[in-house]
């Protein structure tokens, strides 16, 4: 029998992005036993640190070390096995060909039965549609043969996008409803853990709240609180359910 772990990937632009758009999914799969991966390309240290910056004589090099600090402490409550750093920079962001290859490299080595990324398109912020650009051709390079071909090439791990701030301007809408009323108390926890961006706790519990409603609407289960993921690839299956 096989005992090695399920994996999942996510890839978050700057370091608290997974923690208020996913951080459900992380936490309910690390209960259920999956090794889930969490990649930020950036810290945010310059676009979403702006708590830190307002404190006199504050440095780049501190704010990415505190941004980090709460990231890996927000990783550690979701229970994710991996947290890595890439350091690119943000506002703006710009990814080497380095980087997209370290990326690749991940997937082969992680397999992935899933994606959590970025919507498509956002207006209010070119870093994340470029980590969705950067996550979905590292898992295309690591699909193709060619490269680095003494390496065993991956599937097709489905891609889910996760809730933009503005769902409506980002041309995003939820297709999955994840109920993540279980792990409720956990997200919350780590969203906590996130002192530089306050201001978005009850932002996000009110849109955990809000979906939650919609997933009971469109289920015949109670469910309280839930995430949406908007699908980029079509659903394979054998059976309609
Ligand atoms: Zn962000």
């Amino acid at each position: 029998m096989n005992t090695q772990p399920k994996t999942a990937l996510i890839v978050s632009a700057h370091s608290a992005d997974f923690v208020w758009r996913a951080g459900g999914a992380i936490a309910l799969y690390a209960a259920r036993g999956w090794d889930m991966h969490i990649v930020c390309l950036s810290f945010g240290e310059r676009g979403e640190s702006a708590k830190l910056w307002r404190q006199p004589g504050m440095e780049m090099t501190t704010v990415k070390q505190e941004r980090e600090k709460e990231a890996r402490k927000a990783a550690e409550i979701l229970g994710a096995r991996t947290i890595h750093f890439m350091d690119v920079g943000d506002y703006p962001m710009r990814v080497s060909d380095d980087v997209l290859f370290a990326l690749a490299d991940l997937y082969r080595e992680l397999k992935p039965e899933f994606v959590l990324t970025h919507s498509l398109k956002d207006p209010y912020n070119f870093d994340h549609p470029m980590a969705t650009h950067i996550a979905q051709e590292a898992r295309i390079v690591a699909q193709a043969h060619g490269h680095d071909p003494e390496k065993p090439v991956i599937g097709a791990p489905p891609v889910f996008l996760f809730e933009p701030h503005q769902p409506e301007q980002c041309e995003w809408k939820p297709e999955v409803l994840l109920d993540i009323s279980e792990v409720w108390q956990t997200k919350r926890e780590a969203m906590e853990s996130m002192a530089a961006q306050e201001h978005l706790w009850e932002y996000y519990t009110r849109v955990a709240l809000q979906r939650g409603v919609q997933a009971s609407r469109n289920s015949d289960l109670k469910i309280k609180y839930a995430e949406g993921y908007q699908r980029i690839f079509p659903q394979v299956t054998a059976q309609f359910s």
